[in-house]
């Protein structure tokens, strides 16, 4: 592979710095153009000095020594050096720096789901105008994007979920579980807000319309199955009725490498190699919806479109805040976005500026709602 120029949107993150640790891993096959993180100034200071990008930028003041601080993510994503960009930053703010990087037609590694759940169709038309690739990082498109071959030829595609913390426990248990279990990811070491969406399973309703939108498959052609042990990362039917998945030892490290090396793929961080016998089993059930029902929501809200999508994001972030916050009960989430998806009234085709609006507008509600309580 060619030396290839990255940048880092997020990269003091859970994914920004597994990212770190695979282009460290690959030695010389990437230069680091910009790393950019939100508060946490004091990682992004180590990560300048060790990886000696030419630019940083956090939402805090920083300064490192021998490098250039830019004043927005938009600069970084506007220079034509990058060959690619690795956007990790979670929620919205993702959404117009990965646009502004398509319209200068640096390719996208794409962790940010957000993105994709708000603008989908804005980001995926213009990454066709401009012949940018969207490379997905999360594990499961990551997956799927190995699976496939001939996408004519796809049938359905399978997206595998772990269950999360509460997968067996009763419905008053999740009404009544606590931050500290909700944050306790069986599988996966994630973020604060992906975490706590894979336990109310809205990360799976966000990852059907990330899947819609990446692979461009109706909703009815979107499966979702329980696979509690995380080795089958998402699978495809082919319309001869052959299944391929993509199998592996649960670690971000793979999905990132093969965003950012595709087409290729290198030697990668391989903590043991994987073996049938010792996993011993894989098992499979079918989502109980009443005691996960944010999935549902994600279902309809895709079916719907426009800016559908856009309210169940921003009512769930908002939400989750909340929970994270003490303020209302895991399953409150649900139940917050299910009314403020209720009474929007959904625009078909906004333009960036309305999903922006739409946005704040829903933010706004469910604060006002939450506070209410
Ligand atoms: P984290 O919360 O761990 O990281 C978020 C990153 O965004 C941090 O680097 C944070 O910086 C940065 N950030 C926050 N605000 C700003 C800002 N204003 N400007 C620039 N950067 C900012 O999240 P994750 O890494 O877990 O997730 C990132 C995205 O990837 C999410 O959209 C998530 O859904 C998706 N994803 C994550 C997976 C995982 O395994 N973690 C798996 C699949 C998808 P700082 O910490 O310095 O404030
Ligand atoms: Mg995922």
């Amino acid at each position: 592979m060619n030396k290839r120029k990255i940048s880092i949107i997020g990269s003091t993150g859970s994914i920004g710095t597994q990212a770190l640790e695979v282009i460290e891993k690959l030695g010389d096959k990437f230069e680091i153009i910009a790393l950019a993180g939100g508060s946490n100034t004091e990682l992004l200071e180590k990560q300048a000095q060790k990886f000696k990008p030419e630019y940083i930028y956090a939402a805090k003041p920083i300064s490192v020594n021998g490098v250039k601080t830019l004043g927005s993510l938009e600069e970084i994503c506007s220079n034509k050096e990058n060959d690619i960009i690795l956007v990790a930053c979670s929620g919205k703010i993702g959404l117009k720096p990965t646009l502004t990087a398509i319209r200068n037609g640096i390719d996208i590694a794409l962790a940010n789901k957000e993105t994709l759940v708000m603008a989908g169709d804005i980001v995926m038309s213009e990454a066709k105008k401009y012949g940018v690739k969207i490379l997905p990082v999360d594990s499961e498109h990551s997956a799927i994007h190995q699976c496939i071959k001939d996408i004519s030829m796809v049938d359905k595609l399978i997206i595998t979920a772990s269950g999360g913390p509460f997968l067996h426990k009763t419905i008053d248990d999740i009404k009544n579980a606590t931050v500290e279990e909700a944050l306790h990811h069986p599988r996966w070491n994630m973020g604060r807000k992906i975490t706590v969406d894979s336990a109310t399973l809205m990360n799976k309703g966000l990852e059907i319309i990330e899947a819609h939108h990446l692979f461009g498959f109706d909703y009815d052609k979107i499966d979702v199955v329980i696979h509690p042990q995380s080795i089958v990362h998402s699978a495809v039917e082919y319309k001869d009725g052959s299944v391929v998945a993509q199998l592996g030892l649960p670690s971000m490290h793979i999905p990132i490498q093969y965003a950012i090396t595709y087409p290729e793929r290198l030697e990668g961080i391989k903590s043991k190699s994987f073996s049938f016998s010792e996993i011993a089993r894989l098992d499979f059930e079918k989502p109980d919806f009443e005691k996960f029902p944010c999935v549902k929501l994600a279902y309809d809200a895709g079916r719907t479109g426009g800016t559908a999508t856009v309210c169940l994001n921003a009512a769930n972030e908002e939400a989750v805040f909340a929970f994270l916050d003490g303020k209302i009960k895991l399953y409150d989430i649900y139940t917050v976005v299910d009314k403020l998806m209720s009474k929007h009234k959904v625009i078909t085709s906004p333009s960036i500026d309305e999903i922006f609006e739409v946005d704040k507008e829903i933010r706004e509600q469910t604060r006002q709602l939450i506070s209410a309580c």
